[in-house]
């Protein structure tokens, strides 16, 4: 055995084969396709430094970038029917709910904590486009009527962050139950005096955008999100006129009034406890 081998032989006890550099290392920016560090993205809270685009992001994350450090308590999703119809597309629904959450980690597309804004008491809940597109079933439902009832038992404002394809094909009719069924939940924050805060992050739309999205009392959005009830194509040749370039962005949905504010990531926190101070301020007092 030559020296050269005894070397290599000897620092194979030391030196692990495991691959050093992961494969998430990089990120790519959907925006402008710019290559930077994960570690930088995350940093960054998920959006470019480069060109501002806002990543998507789920409840994890969420939580962590709005509630007070150690405040957060993730509520146990409630229980609901799963698969009640027997789906079955190119796949079995109940496959794709179990593929769904092995890649999420999550039981369903939305998942609610308490929590503290600057010390003020709130309930978030979060949709998760990553599961099955954010898609609206009854378990959304379940977990969205759970938060209002944390929120009233709390005595806090709710704040919903959507992300949604719509509703879930997969369940029929009882996702568009869903519907009614938010829209009772809320109707119940506005009997207890509570108020119902919506930011609506790309992409929104379909019989979420229908259902509790715009039924906020403030509705926020993050820059350049696609919010939309319908596809621009549908539009375009249900009503054979050309939309305009930006329709269906936040940006668009401010300047024509039907959402309140663009707020950018890094300032939501804060943008946040503005807006609950002014809704519950004799509360924080009290
Ligand atoms: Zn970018």
């Amino acid at each position: 055995m030559s020296w050269l081998s005894s070397v290599r032989n000897a620092l194979s006890f030391v030196v692990p084969t495991t691959k050093e550099t992961p494969d998430n290392l990089w990120h790519k920016c959907k925006g402008c396709g710019a290559m930077i560090f994960t570690k930088e993205w995350e940093e960054n809270l998920s959006v470019c430094p480069t060109c501002d685009h806002h990543g998507r992001i789920g409840p994890a994350a969420r939580f962590e970038q709005l509630l007070d450090a150690g405040s957060a308590e993730i509520l146990t999703p409630p229980k609901a029917a799963e698969d009640p119809l027997k789906f079955r597309d190119s796949k079995r629904y109940a496959d794709r709910l179990k593929a769904a959450r092995t890649e999420t980690g999550e039981q369903d597309a939305f998942v609610n904590a308490r929590g503290r804004i600057h010390d003020r008491r709130v309930v978030i809940g979060v949709q998760d486009f990553a599961f099955m597109g954010g898609s609206m079933g009854q378990a959304v439902g379940e977990a969205f009527v759970q938060g209002v009832e944390a929120a009233i038992a709390d005595r806090a404002p709710y704040v919903v962050f959507t992300a949604s394809g719509g509703a879930r094909m997969q369940e029929g009719i009882l996702s568009l139950m869903q519907m009614p069924r938010s829209t009772v939940a809320i109707q119940m924050l506005h009997d207890a005096g509570l108020p119902y805060i919506v930011v609506l992050t790309d992409p929104t739309s379909g019989g979420v955008m229908a259902a509790y999205a715009m039924l906020g009392d403030i509705h926020i959005a993050e820059p350049r999100a696609t919010l939309a009830f319908t596809g621009r194509r549908v539009i375009e040749s249900t009503i054979r006129e050309k939309l305009p370039e930006d329709f269906q962005t936040s940006e668009y949905y401010l300047e024509h009034g039907l959402i309140d504010m663009v707020v950018h990531r890094k300032d939501l926190r804060d943008q946040l406890a503005t807006v609950i101070g002014y809704l519950c301020g004799e509360r924080k007092a009290a």
